[in-house]
């Protein structure tokens, strides 16, 4: 349930709703809103008896909330979420792109295809330091030197960065260099992973899980939202198929339904969901069309010597093509 406070209630008012809330039992969470404040009813194990909230000074409705997820669905808020990120937003009119290789592999290497990648128009930059691989014996990343080196790239460049956590021990460090901490498909159930992410204060960029469902990828959003970390940002990138012309089945009915059922942005992934290059701009250029909230794109500059994903990497001449093309499609532009 969320309790809509009137926008001239007083601190008092906002307080006492608060204490009956916890009073019962539950747990109250303020969201951010536009005008007024509105109060957000948690850990409910049933139905919540609205008569105990719409009488109390101050309160002007109580709206139940019928999803699962609670602070993830549009019931909750109605407003879009723009993730706020330092001289940069993203989110609904705010169309962002994050472009880089698969894994950070060398100082040079980076900012080689950093400076390329931000020509042509990105504004955030991706690298793993941390890599989750299928083998124990494929590349694993740099680890904490990766972090460092994507710091150097912050510092020369201006770009954003956001890198993948794969544990605890990355999580802490993920979070303290960069400035967006990526939870990847293989981790997108990791509930412990998910709850840690959510007490640290920087934005997540959540992939959806290989397998799963909509709600089940809301559930792992509600994870991180429901220890206070309202900054979410959800990334398509494919759930498993039967076909074999690409690695994954870019879900373009997602953006729409995320859309809809949900306030957060929508950004959508392209090359982990085609695993070929010459499949990437067509997807990019869909998910656009389909209304995402921005990109993320894995760009090499030596894809063929790259030590992981090369595949899949666009050439930096290919990236520039796809930033123009995309110029036309985005609503608003970018
Ligand atoms: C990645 O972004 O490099 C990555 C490993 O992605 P995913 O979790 O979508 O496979
Ligand atoms: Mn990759």
């Amino acid at each position: 349930m969320l309790i809509v406070m009137d926008k001239d209630a007083t601190g008092a008012q906002i307080k006492a709703v608060v204490a009956k809330i916890e009073s019962l039992g539950y747990e109250a969470q303020p969201m951010p809103g536009g005008e007024r404040v509105a109060i957000a009813i948690l850990r409910n194990p049933g139905p919540v008896n609205e008569t105990l909230f719409v009488d109390m000074p101050g309160v002007i409705q109580a709206i139940p909330v019928s999803r699962p997820y609670k602070l993830v669905s549009r019931e909750m808020k109605r407003e879009d979420t723009i993730i706020h990120l330092p001289g940069l937003d993203l989110g609904r009119g705010h169309f962002v792109v994050i472009a880089g290789p698969c894994a950070v592999e060398s100082e040079t290497q980076a900012l080689i295809i950093a400076e390329r990648v931000k020509a042509a128009g990105a504004r955030i930059f991706r690298g793993g330091a941390y890599k989750p691989r299928t083998s124990p014996y494929s590349y694993q990343g740099l680890g904490k030197a990766g972090l460092k080196i994507l710091r150097k790239v912050r510092e020369e460049t201006g770009l954003l960065v956001v890198t993948e956590a794969i544990d605890h021990d990355s999580l802490r460090m993920v979070a303290e260099y960069a400035d967006i901490i990526q939870i990847g498909a293989r981790n997108m159930q990791n509930f412990s992973l998910l709850r840690c992410a959510g007490r640290t204060r920087k934005p997540v960029l959540l992939k959806r899980g290989m397998y799963a469902t909509l709600d089940e990828w809301f559930m792992a959003a509600e994870y991180i939202m429901s220890e206070g970390n309202n900054q979410v940002i959800l990334c398509e990138r494919g759930v498993r198929t039967i076909g074999e012309h690409a690695r994954n089945l870019l879900d373009l009915a997602t953006i729409p339904a995320v859309r809809r059922e949900s306030h957060l942005p929508i950004i959508a992934d392209p090359s982990h969901a085609a695993g070929r290059r010459d499949l990437v701009s067509s997807l990019a250029r869909a998910a656009v069309a389909a209304g995402c909230d921005g990109l993320m794109i894995e760009v090499h500059h030596e894809p063929e010597k790259a030590m992981s994903d090369g595949a899949q990497s666009l050439y930096p001449d290919q990236f520039q093509d796809l930033m123009e093309q995309i110029k036309t499609l985005s609503p608003g532009g970018w």
